[in-house]
Formats: structure tokens, sequence, C-alpha cells
């Protein structure tokens, strides 16, 4: 849970990072944005902010913002009832953005958010600076974590289907809920 304060703020400095990125958005995509805290309260640390640019039962293109050292939680896309799961590619727009997958663990200069040590199992580290990008297969476990000035990135992918994202973390709620 965040506060409207919490909220309020999250997404007039998504705005601005933005516009700092070169992105532009509508107000309407602005205002309907996802500042996601996947039910673990701590914004600031696990959280990411994400402007639907377009999403159909088959295609989506994201833009997801991340505060300096924000992380992303590890997830994966699974396979859904007529389909093999997400793929998804993340590409930098702005700031940089560490990537963790499966492979030999590599994590530095990233860091695992503080006593979630257990819940971060893919530690192989690809660092995406603007124009760079990577594709993440369906089924494979990811996280993101923003470097020292935030990241601005995209994320196209086939089927929006967060809800059946699975988390590592099995405290995740996908559905931000927003108190007052
Ligand atoms: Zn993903």
């Amino acid at each position: 849970m965040i506060t409207r304060h919490e909220f309020e703020q999250a997404r007039n400095q998504t705005a601005a990072m933005l516009r700092k990125a070169g992105i532009v958005a509508t107000d309407r995509e602005i205002a309907d944005m996802d500042v996601a805290d996947f039910g673990l309260g701590r914004l600031s640390i696990e959280g990411a902010q994400i402007v639907t640019l377009v999403h159909t039962e088959r295609i989506a293109a994201r833009v997801i913002v991340l505060f300096p050292g924000q992380t992303l939680p590890e997830h994966r896309h699974p396979p859904g009832k007529s389909d093999p799961g997400k793929e998804e590619v993340v590409r930098g727009i702005w700031g940089t953005v560490r990537v963790y997958a499966d492979g030999q663990p590599s994590i530095a200069p990233g860091v695992i958010p503080p006593g979630k040590d257990a819940l971060y199992t893919v530690r192989h580290e690809t660092i995406l600076k603007p124009g760079e990008q990577i594709l993440l297969s369906p089924g494979d476990r990811h996280w993101f974590q923003a470097g020292k000035d935030g990241a601005v990135l995209y994320s196209f992918s086939t089927l929006l289907s967060d809800a059946i994202d699975e988390f590592t973390n099995p405290q995740v709620v996908r559905k931000t809920r927003i108190e007052g």
C-alpha cells in the first residue's frame, strides 16, 4: 500500500523523468500510469512506475521508469492457456538500468535489496545504456534495478499478462492499493 501523497509524488517525478528522456505521453497516459509498490509498501526500494502506451490481447508497449536505485522485483512470465508466455524486450532510453537474468552471477555494481537475498535468485548482470536492449524469453526469471540517476526504459512484449506474472516473492501483490 502507498499513500495518496506518495502516489502523486511518484507520478510527478515520473512525468519529469519522461520529459528529460524525451518521451511524449498524453495527459491521460500520465494520469493512468501504474505506480507499483508490488504490495511491499516500500516504493523507493522495490517498485516501478509504468506508463502504458499500447496494449491489446497480444502486444504491449510500455515505458518503465525506475527512480535512483529502485528495483523491480524478480519475476517470470509463465505460459498462458494458448500462449508460450510473454516475450519481452527491454530497451534503455535514459539513465542506466541493470537487468538480471539467469547465468554466471556477476552482480556489481547492483545490489540485492536489503534482507531479500532469497528472493532475488538470478544474478547475471547486464547493464543497459540508452539504445541498448535485451530480449527476455518466455519463462526466464528477471529483475531490474536503476543506476544512481534512475532509468527510463521501453518494455515491448507479447501478451499483456501481468495478472499471471509469477513473482519470486510470494508477498507480492500486483495491484497497487492507494490509501486515502
Ligand atoms: Zn518481465
